[in-house]
């Protein structure tokens, strides 16, 4: 059923079990059987949805907190306002839109959008056709031109691969993908122990270490002190790192195996703001937050916007921005409400001062 599970499985049968940093960046983004390269996930028919797609609020509001970093930054100019992994490019276009109030940030700022696949790169450009501004795309970082920037990511560090760790009894060894006797995907564990890892914990435990995205945040950290700006990180997380692993696999709104179809479920976790935090403070950049993304938007003025925008709207509108209101800042995990499950962070050069949402 999955194309891609039965080239790894072939490659695995060949070469030997692979590390699931290597799995989920193959199962992500193979050439042209990973899953964000072959389609496009988000929305009620897709596999879930994120807070841009959810309500234009969320985008206006972090529009507003973006003006707000650059003036803050001394309203420099030419600057890059860049977004990481922009989905359908809906955050950008709420953002564009509400930069229309401050001409001279909207001329200030050359956009970037940060996408490596090209179905949603076709998507961002549609969905930005009409943006009063330069838009222009690539698949890394390190191409986009250097001065000071203004950075969104929103649900982009969930989606980079990680590593586990398991404990044996001999010390920390790497978790790996590999067959069982069957010739299904299987984990295992491989032979080697991590001599850097002494963390004590009980037997079979297992740590999970983003290092993809604690090395490009060390990256993006050394270009805001040398350059100026700021990066705003929203995402699913925790804020003290701690024991266990987070993977989940997501297809049509319900869990599934990470192991089962490859390129066809949405693999995740959850992300470690406190290593994130870390790796930016090391190379010299300020810390704000993180925060619950309930308490940021709040304190943006999502409820007054809220209030606003009702004011104008049918009955059935209304209810529609109470639900996504509620879905925004709300609490309840089960009901998928992502105020408090969602966390927000800034990464800043380190003078800048206090910015919004960070400040009760
Ligand atoms: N920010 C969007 C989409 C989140 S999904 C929203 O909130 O709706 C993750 C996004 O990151 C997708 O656009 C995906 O294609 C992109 N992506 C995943 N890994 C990436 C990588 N290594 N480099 C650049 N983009 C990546």
């Amino acid at each position: 059923m999955s194309a891609l599970r039965d080239e790894i499985i072939a490659s695995i049968a060949q070469d030997g079990p692979i590390t699931l940093e290597r799995f989920m960046s193959l199962a992500l983004s193979h050439p042209t059987l990973g899953y964000y390269m072959t389609r496009d996930p988000f929305g009620a028919g897709g596999d879930f949805i994120t807070a841009p797609e959810i309500s234009q609020m969320f985008g206006e509001l972090l529009g507003l907190w973006a003006q707000e970093a650059w003036r803050a930054a001394g309203a420099p100019a030419p600057a890059q306002l860049i977004e990481l992994g922009p989905g359908r490019g809906t955050l950008m276009s709420d953002v564009l839109r509400v930069a229309r109030i401050t001409p001279s940030f909207l001329a200030a700022m050359q956009v970037h959008l940060v996408e490596t696949s090209p179905v949603l790169q076709a998507t961002q450009r549609r969905t930005l056709a009409d943006a009063k501004a330069s838009v222009s795309w690539s698949a890394d970082i390190a191409s986009i031109p250097q001065g000071p920037a203004i950075l969104l990511a929103n649900e982009f560090f969930d989606a980079l691969p990680v590593r586990h760790y398991v404990k044996t009894p001999r010390g920390w060894s790497e978790r790996l993908v590999g067959l069982d006797e069957a010739g299904a995907l299987a984990f295992g564990v491989g032979e080697a122990i991590e001599p850097d890892l002494t963390v004590d914990a009980p037997e079979g435990s297992i740590i999970e270490i983003g290092a993809v995205g604690v090395r490009l945040m060390s990256e993006i950290a050394a270009r805001l002190v040398a350059q100026g700006g700021a990066l705003l990180v929203v995402d699913y997380g925790y804020t003290q790192t701690a024991l266990g692993e987070t993977l989940q696999a997501v297809a049509r709104h319900a869990y599934v195996d990470p192991l089962e179809a490859p390129g066809e479920a949405d693999l995740t976790t959850h992300v470690d703001f406190a290593a994130l935090a870390r790796a930016a403070s090391a190379a010299g950049a300020r810390v704000q937050g993180p925060v619950t993304q309930g308490a940021f938007l709040e304190r943006l003025g999502i409820v007054e916007r809220a209030e606003a925008l009702s004011k104008r709207a049918t009955p059935a509108q209304a209810a529609d921005i109470a639900a996504a209101l509620q879905r925004l800042i709300g609490t309840d995990e089960p009901k998928r409400d992502m105020g408090e499950l969602f966390k927000v962070m800034a990464v800043t050069h380190p003078a800048m001062p206090d910015l919004p949402g960070f400040v009760p």
